[in-house]
């Protein structure tokens, strides 16, 4: 099956670590929309290290209700990059929603964040971390590919997930029927 595929490339050596694709991200994301700019609600975080001048950008890419048991070493710009940021013991490189750190995780609910490439209402012409990137850094690109059709599980479905996964599915489904009832 043929599908439109949306892209956005990251090249590293344009990257300054200014982080304003995170800000703009953040507020694109704010709810109502840029009523407010909080980093941590971004889907995209910015991988620093100032001392060897490596900036790396990190999408949110998909929730898992299980720790991984890998830390790695990762050679970014042919210089060895730890797997660990600000000293704390989180996967610098990883876009998952894991529970072993904050990260891509919505501050207020803690549910999973996952970039939707702005998908807007008309459409916006490229996403909001790309416009903002005014190195270009990041380029937006759409082609066609063939994929295979295959079912993925949405946002709500994601988020259901990780509610399932935090207070069990009878309480969730209790949750649900209640609130159904009341409109
Ligand atoms: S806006 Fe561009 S240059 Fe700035 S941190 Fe993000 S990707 Fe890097
Ligand atoms: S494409 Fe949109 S949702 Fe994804 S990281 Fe960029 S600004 Fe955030």
């Amino acid at each position: 099956m043929k599908k439109k595929v949306k892209l956005i490339k990251i090249d590293l050596n344009k990257c300054m670590g200014c982080r304003a694709c995170e800000v703009a991200c953040a507020a694109f994301h704010s709810n109502p929309k840029y009523s407010s700019v909080n980093p941590t609600r971004s889907r995209i975080q910015v991988y620093r290290n100032e001392l060897k001048n490596v900036f790396v950008p990190v999408k949110a890419s998909f929730y898992t209700p299980a720790e991984c048991s890998g830390r790695h070493t990762y050679i970014v710009d042919e210089k060895a990059q730890s797997d660990y940021r600000d000293g704390m013991s989180v996967c610098s490189f990883c876009g998952a929603a894991c529970p072993s750190r904050d990260l891509f995780k919505e501050p207020d609910s803690g549910l999973p964040l996952k970039c939707d490439m702005c998908e807007d209402d008309p459409p916006l012409e490229e996403p909001m971390c790309v416009k903002w990137c005014l190195v270009d850094a990041l380029t937006y690109e759409e082609r066609e590919e063939e994929v295979e059709d295959e079912v993925k599980l949405e946002e709500l479905e994601i988020g259901l997930e990780s509610l399932i996964d935090k207070y069990g599915k009878d309480k969730v489904i209790d949750a649900i029927s209640r609130m159904s009832q009341k409109r």
